[in-house]
């Protein structure tokens, strides 16, 4: 019988990013007993780095934008894979997101005439993106966060207790999702820095855990981006959808060796910048794909007009959505006319006063003075791509957020998949994290509340289980069980960047069969020799058991990447395949679902050692009547199979 802690909660929400707080303000205000539980400290979530701002439809730059607009690029970005009705209520819903932050104090940065000023982003028709400098996600954590504490206050008004209705628990990982029969039942959780394991027993659980970059080994994303979420939901027997579709930002520094990867954000090239060779050429104009031609300028001076006079000009070819750039970039360095290190030249010096690119891409000018020693009021940066964002993610319903065939499991954010299709818009994550953290929050505590005379029981073996597998890297000392060669333990950190370097390799920007067929093999390699990897010592301020710990989840994830990358042959969005370069319209309206199973076959599975990933098709819902309609039927036509034209 378990002796571990436990708790009674509503709704637990694991992750305290953008998403785990807005979800877990909603719930609060509907009445949950909400726990909110991370990884970092409160207030250090990967949302803090955003830089360029939010995406919403307000037409305080461009009263011609709308949310109709909004949702065509959307659409488009995600070259029609979106699972449309998140995009449409994303689209319809961000501007109440943004104007309720402003009501709970956020302050964007204004326009002459004191509305929330916004920004150009790639892909987006009108100026869209409101913003605060470029630290627009430290506004954004730090008014969600205002808001908590303003909550806390309130019921310790009412109640005596700050933490009465709603709790965090910092620095605290969850390892496994707790089951009563098919329903959620709770979480199982260890204190980072203690190493103490504890149970949050709840009916409604809220997966808000962000991405999976760091199973790539040059990438813009931070240490807790090791894809915890995906493989909890995995092992909880959710479905995770389209993880082939993964973002590489064309814009990633290149130099020196220990920042490669860090983000030069998307504001950079909104705000004037240009893209050159080492020959000094403007290169993008050669790379605008024909389903774009006709929305982007054909040479420099009508590209330069647009940003005085939008709506007589084109935009510049810089600002097509990140794969197409990213792309571009690599097909540069690799026909020779790249930077010095590997790159391209990102150059804002020669087209903004220095002043005005201190005051409006003030990181970005500390980063390059600090880090490199450019300055970037006076000389081009160079930059290349890298990881940034996993557009697959975990099945959910597009109104409720409900997680596919777990009751009372929900998830908002990044870890939830088809928003954003084959490719994310800039802009598009951070309001997409308000918009559907809420309705997660919301349909989470709705969930609890009708569970409150029966709610579902934690069952000890399980507790006992996840505190045995927790515990497993202290006695890997051997082989593992099944295993008996004698081979010694594995060092975590090693497996980490062998995974990372295989995955960088041979599941990266470009794709090919063979190559993927390796990293699945290389894989396979990696979970067995992960079953000993072992740390010495003991739980408390172990970094390496962490590491060990976040291994099951990477391998799980990156299984799911590399495997619905061999299965999709095409090329779409954050999905390049050298093999088959084409989009091929019958690929548009299929989904490609991974799950864990057992070896025989069965569902459900809930063993990262043995369990398999096992891959589905799935075809879409056809694109509402009415939504289809805000589309010219030549551009449908680009996108949509023969019979989804038909009907
Ligand atoms: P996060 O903010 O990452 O939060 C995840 C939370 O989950 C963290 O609290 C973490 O501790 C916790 N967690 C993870 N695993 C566990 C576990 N096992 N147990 C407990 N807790 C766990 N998007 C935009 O729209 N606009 C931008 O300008 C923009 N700029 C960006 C700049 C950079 C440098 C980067 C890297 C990304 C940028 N993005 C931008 C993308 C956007 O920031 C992210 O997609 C978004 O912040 C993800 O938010 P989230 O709430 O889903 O997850």
């Amino acid at each position: 019988m378990s002796v571990v802690d436990r708790q009674e909660w509503d709704v637990v929400v694991v992750g305290a990013g953008g998403a785990g707080l807005r979800a877990a303000i909603e719930a609060r205000e509907r009445g949950a007993r909400t726990a909110v539980i991370c990884k970092s400290l409160f207030g250090k979530a990967h949302t803090v780095m955003a830089e360029g701002g939010i995406a919403a439809a307000m037409a305080n730059a461009n009263e011609h934008d709308s949310w109709q607009v909004h949702f065509r690029d959307t659409m488009r970005g995600g070259k029609f894979l979106n699972q449309w009705r998140m995009a449409e209520l994303h689209a319809q819903e961000a501007p109440q997101r943004v104007w309720e932050l402003e009501t709970w104090g956020a302050l964007f940065d204004r326009t002459k005439d004191g509305r929330i000023s916004q920004r150009n982003f790639g892909g987006h028709e009108y100026p869209r993106l409101a913003h605060v400098g470029d630290r627009t996600g430290l506004e954004l954590i730090r008014t969600l966060q205002q808001k908590i504490v303003s909550l806390q206050q309130q019921d310790h008004r009412e109640t005596g207790d700050y933490e009465s209705r709603l709790k965090v628990f910092q620095e605290c990982t969850v390892t496994r999702v707790l089951k009563d029969g098919s329903r959620v039942s709770g979480v199982f959780a260890y204190e980072r820095e203690s190493g103490r394991f504890f149970v949050l027993e709840a009916p409604s659980v809220v997966i808000a855990t962000g991405g999976i970059g760091k199973s790539f080994k040059v990438t813009s994303n931070s240490w807790e981006y090791t894809g915890d979420g995906h493989a909890l939901a995995l092992l909880a027997g959710a479905p995770l959808l389209n993880m082939e579709f993964v973002q590489f930002h064309p814009t990633g520094m290149v130099w020196p060796p220990s920042v490669k990867g860090i983000l030069v954000t998307e504001s950079v090239r909104g705000d004037g910048g240009v893209l050159r060779n080492s020959e000094g050429k403007r290169f993008m104009f050669d790379y605008v794909p024909d389903v774009f031609k006709e929305k982007y300028a054909e040479s420099e001076e009508e590209g330069d007009r647009w940003y005085e006079d939008p709506d007589h000009n084109r935009r510049p070819p810089e600002l097509l959505p990140r794969d197409e750039v990213a792309r571009a970039i690599n097909s540069e360095v690799k026909a020779g006319r790249g930077s010095p290190h590997g790159g391209v030249f990102l150059d804002v010096s020669t087209r903004m006063p220095a002043d005005v690119i201190k005051r409006r891409l003030p990181s970005m000018y500390h980063q390059f003075k600090e880090l490199a020693d450019v300055d970037i009021t006076a000389e081009a940066m160079e930059v290349g791509p890298t990881c940034h964002y996993v557009m697959g993610g975990i099945a959910v319903d597009s109104d409720s957020a409900a997680a596919r065939g777990v009751p009372g499991l929900y998830a908002a954010g990044e870890v939830a998949g088809g928003m954003h299709g084959s490719n994310r818009l800039g802009g598009n994550s951070l309001s997409d994290l308000l918009v559907f953290g809420r309705r997660a929050g919301l349909h989470a505590a709705e969930y609890a509340a009708s569970l409150a005379f029966e709610r579902p029981a934690v069952d000890d073996d399980q507790v006992d289980s996840a505190a045995a597998e927790a515990l497993r890297p202290f006695s890997a000392e051997g082989p593992a069980p099944g295993e008996e060669d004698g081979r010694p333990p594995e060092n975590p950190y090693t497996l980490h960047q062998e995974l990372q370097q295989a995955m960088n390799d041979l599941v990266g920007i470009i794709r090919r069969e063979a190559e993927m067929a390796q990293a699945l093999e290389k894989l396979a390699d990696l979970r067995v020799r992960a079953r000993r990897a072992g740390v010495e010592g003991h739980r408390q301020f172990n970094p390496g058991w962490h590491l060990a710990l976040d291994l099951r989840n990477m391998l799980l994830v990156s299984e799911c990447v590399a495997r619905a990358a061999l299965e999709r042959t095409e090329s779409r969005g954050g999905h390049t395949r050298e093999d088959h370069p084409a989009m091929e319209r019958t690929w548009r309206n299929i989904n490609l679902l991974c799950r864990l199973t057992d070896p025989t076959g069965g569902l459900a599975a809930t063993d990262p050692v043995r369990g398999q990933i096992a891959l589905t098709r799935e075809t879409t819902d056809p694109i509402r009547a009415d939504l289809l309609a805000l589309f010219d039927k030549e551009e449908l036509v680009k996108y949509l199979a023969e019979e989804e034209l038909y009907e």
